[in-house]
């Protein structure tokens, strides 16, 4: 059986809190798209941590952490982050890198920086990790597949050739030093030898998986929004965040995915520029900000406060929607405690009409959100482990959202650690 774990809004929605729980009774989770540019906060009987590359599901003895062939692999990143778990008292993860996924290049990571740089106030707020030149190259078949570093001569000759094009760019565009065909072959050398021990042909490992019955779980990264088809296109990342796309970025048969988790955040954050028509500001966006996640809404690989905002239905229905949302996981629900009332953005106002469905960014830009203001329930709910026993407001809170998108809301998570998870 495999099961998505996915965004349905902008990112951080606690996919990894979520994705670490629901491990315990999987047998294999896979990263199928983006690369290092994730954040997931996890906390767990080790400790706290900020996993990039790797899946959420690595804490375990008895998985088997995947990293797909649609993901953008940074070789060097992720045997840094496998010794960070083992240095912190984490047993060593069982993790198999897929021979098909390619690999982050040392320049796609300048060319991002360089870029962004280059932009200045028009920037992306990339995470420079070289996403975006990543998936340039991938696409315009230029990229260097993992299986590549094990053939010498096509590595030779690929090198040298890329490196006279990627020249250009370098030295007249952005004015910095060409990059040495042999200094980055010798790299491409050690990235071999530093993922050897992991690389596997994933798509027949997953097929004997599934006929075996085990259970796997697809982990996305950001969410729907930020989707390169369905999101603020283009504020949104170069590798698409829907469920749909966890078919391909593994290998696995589309109709093998039998559930579909959105996680869904109790109000909205956003990292990075971009569309955001419940965004609030000052003192009210501070403190929730203070308040938010797991000590405070700042981005786990940036640092970069988060934007605030309220709960958007328009923009979570949509995101429901283009997921294929089974069902949903309500993360950060006891953030909220400490308000008195709660405005819900359920509408847009566009052209002195309210609209409902969530349009098209030249569109959205001229959206203003429609609120509906619900009661406050004033007490922390962390700890409450069965529905009934939360507030009755919160509660109607959560029913009032369930309504307006149109999706079961399964499970209810209210705290960061595995344990905070209230199932209906
Ligand atoms: P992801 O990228 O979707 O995995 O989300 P992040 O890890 O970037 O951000 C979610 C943040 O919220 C992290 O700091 C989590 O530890 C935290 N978190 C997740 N679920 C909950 C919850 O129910 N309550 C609280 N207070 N924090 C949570």
């Amino acid at each position: 059986m495999v099961r998505a774990i996915v965004g349905a809004n902008w990112g951080d929605e606690g996919k990894g809190k979520i994705t670490d729980m629901l491990s315990e009774k999987s047998d294999i989770i896979i990263r199928f798209q983006g690369g290092s540019n994730a954040g997931h906060t996890i906390v767990n009987k080790y400790g706290k941590f900020a996993l990039h590359l790797l899946p959420s599901g690595v804490f375990y003895d008895h998985t088997t952490s995947i990293i797909g062939n649609g993901v953008a692999l940074n070789i060097p990143y992720l045997v840094k982050e496998i010794q960070s778990l083992v240095d912190r008292g984490v047993p060593k993860p069982h993790i198999l890198v897929s021979d098909r996924a390619q690999i982050m290049m040392p320049y796609h990571v300048l060319f991002d920086e360089y870029e962004e740089e280059r932009l200045g106030k028009k920037s992306f707020g990339s995470t420079k990790s070289g996403i975006a030149p990543f998936y340039s190259d991938k696409y315009a078949k230029i990229g260097f597949q993992v299986s590549e570093l094990f053939d010498d001569e096509v590595l030779k000759e690929k090198t040298e050739r890329i490196c006279e094009m990627k020249n250009i760019i370098m030295q007249h565009m952005y004015h910095k030093d060409p990059i040495d065909p042999k200094e980055l072959l010798n790299t491409l050398h050690e990235y071999r030898d530093m993922v050897a021990p992991y690389v596997c042909d994933t798509a027949h490992f997953l097929r004997d998986a599934l006929a075996q019955g085990k259970n796997i779980l697809l982990e996305g990264q950001l969410g729907t929004l930020k989707d390169p088809d369905f999101g603020i296109y283009p504020m949104v990342t170069s590798s698409s965040t829907l469920a749909a796309y966890g078919a391909i970025g593994a290998g696995i048969p589309p109709y093998e995915i039998k559930q579909i988790t959105a996680v869904v955040k109790a109000y909205s954050s956003a990292v990075g520029a971009g569309e955001f028509v419940s965004e609030i500001f000052g003192d009210e966006a501070d403190e929730l900000r203070r308040r938010g996640g797991d000590g405070g809404e700042f981005g786990a690989t940036t640092g970069r406060p988060r934007r605030m905002g309220w709960f958007d239905a328009v923009a979570t229905r949509y995101g429901c929607m283009m997921q294929g949302a089974t069902e949903v996981a309500f993360t950060v629900m006891d953030v909220l405690g400490y308000l008195k009332e709660i405005p819900v953005c359920v509408g847009y106002e566009l052209d002195g009409k309210v609209i409902k469905d969530f349009p098209v960014t030249s569109k959205l830009k001229r959206c203003k959100p429609v609120y509906e203001v619900l009661p406050g329930w004033g007490y922390e709910t962390r700890g409450i482990k069965k529905y009934e026993d939360l507030p009755e407001n919160a509660r109607k809170y959560i029913e009032f959202i369930e309504k307006e998108i149109g999706v079961p809301i399964t499970m209810v998570s209210n705290g960061p650690g595995r344990e905070d998870i209230i199932y209906r």
